[in-house]
């Protein structure tokens, strides 16, 4: 068996026995959800309804009218009773379609099934993918018809499907492999012919030998496609670092996986694109490791998009503690919420409640120049520097140190003995900079 890997990285402890053996279960419907006409990189929705509409199952609530950018749907029938701002899990308030949910169900009409999916042509299986609002469901959210969509002159020979799921706690991805194995390689098959590549690849962090091996069942004896383990480090899951590992090929700085003939995607994203040709279902739901010390019950929840954080959290059983953290994502690049009336999005892979204790803010130090966190960029950056820059407020001077090339894993900062702040700083440079753009 092939064990790949990439350069530098670190090792956080991966905290996934919380949740890592406990089946997918279905959370309940909400009454109300909120749908967020941004639930992606790119230029947000425009509304298609009014407040007081009847709303089905699948309907589009929200119009993409941009390339860099995905459709948003009613995830539940029933009335629409407001659209205004509320807050979203990326930190501000973002216009949204509120659902007041009838209980029947009901699907929208135009619903259309495809038994031979695998006999339609590329275009017509993109526009199935464009139509469901499928974005990238590892966090990155990045439209997937765009990703799939690569310029003529870059030669694609392959699609990776990213199953190692290195952010710690977080279990969604192996539960999909366990459960839904069927849909994954499905939902490659698919990917690769869209993109027109007869060679497809699962990587998966070989911590999970139950999803790998579930994973080889289902492949079966289809050349095609290789499952590859990865050893289990941070951030392997990252594109650049996924690629390195799988088919050994280096992304230029500043440049993407189509550049070196990759097309990535989720484990998450596969089953999402096999649920949107096969069966004609847009992206509604999705599954949510509620997990950490801090909360009662953790589960791996299929959810509705749009259900508040706080139903989550009641359906596990509630906060062990009066304090603490909720964190949507992983602890190494989730974001910490204020509050829990935001919805599920389309990328949101876990909730993490965190313990009194480990939610503290420990003050930072000066740095002691140690050189751990330049050992341990994936990027080869030099976090350090970065944020001694930040710090005096050069923000201009950090474009000299590649300050765009990171993309802000936290394997720095998770490093540092000073708990320097090295990511928060980064982000702050790139808003200035762009402010000033
Ligand atoms: S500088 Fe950026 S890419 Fe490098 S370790 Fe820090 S967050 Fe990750
Ligand atoms: S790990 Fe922290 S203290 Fe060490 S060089 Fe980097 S920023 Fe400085």
């Amino acid at each position: 068996m092939n064990t790949g890997t990439f350069e530098r990285g670190t090792h956080p402890p991966d905290n996934k026995e919380f949740t890592s053996g406990r089946a997918i279960c279905d959370a309940k419907i909400p009454k109300r959800v909120i749908i967020p006409l941004s639930q992606h990189i790119g230029a947000p929705c425009e509304a298609t309804v009014s407040i007081g509409d009847s709303v089905k199952k699948g309907q589009v609530v929200g119009m993409a009218n941009a390339f860099v950018s995905a459709p948003v749907h009613a995830t539940v029938s029933g009335k629409v009773v407001a659209i205004a701002p509320f807050p979203h899990t990326m930190g501000r308030d973002v216009l949204s379609v509120v659902i007041e949910n009838n209980g029947k169900e009901e699907w929208v009409d135009n619903i259309s099934e495809h038994q031979n999916y695998l006999s339609l042509d590329a275009e017509t299986l993109k526009k199935l993918v464009k139509d469901a609002g499928i974005v990238g469901m590892g966090g990155a959210t990045f439209p997937t018809h765009v990703k799939l969509s690569p310029p003529k002159e870059k030669n694609i020979d392959c699609v990776i499907l990213n199953g190692a799921e290195c952010e710690p706690y977080l279990t969604a991805d192996h539960r999909v492999m366990l459960e839904q194995t069927e849909a994954v390689v499905e939902g490659l098959k698919i990917l690769m012919k869209i993109v027109g590549v007869n060679k497809g690849y699962i990587g998966i962090e070989d911590n999970k030998p139950d999803a790998i091996s579930a994973m080889n069942a289902a492949v079966g004896n289809d050349g095609s496609i290789q499952v590859y383990s990865l050893k289990v480090k941070y951030p392997q899951g990252a594109e650049k670092m996924l690629i390195k590992a799988v088919v050994n090929r280096e992304v230029p700085a500043g440049g993407l996986p189509m550049d070196v003939g990759v097309v990535v995607q989720n484990i998450g994203t596969a089953v999402a694109i096999y649920d949107a040709v096969r069966y004609g279902r847009p992206l509604l739901q999705r599954v949510v490791s509620v997990t950490g010390r801090g909360i009662n019950e953790p589960k791996n929840l299929m959810v509705r998009i749009g259900t508040p954080l706080s139903q989550l959290v009641e359906e596990c059983g509630g906060f062990k503690y009066d304090s603490g953290k909720v964190i949507a994502g992983g602890p190494m690049m989730g974001m910490a919420q204020s509050t829990l009336d935001a919805p599920v999005i389309k990328g949101t892979s876990g909730l993490l409640v965190l313990t009194p204790e480990e939610s503290e803010v420990s003050t930072h130090g000066p740095c002691i120049r140690c050189g751990r966190c330049i050992d341990a960029c994936p990027m080869g950056l030099q976090p350090a520097m970065l944020s001694l820059l930040v710090e005096h407020g050069f923000y201009e001077d950090t474009k000299e140190y590649d300050l765009m090339n990171c993309f802000e894993c936290g394997t720095c900062a998770y490093i540092c003995p000073s708990k320097r702040p090295i990511v928060q700083w980064i982000k702050l440079a790139k808003m200035n900079l762009a402010q000033k753009k």
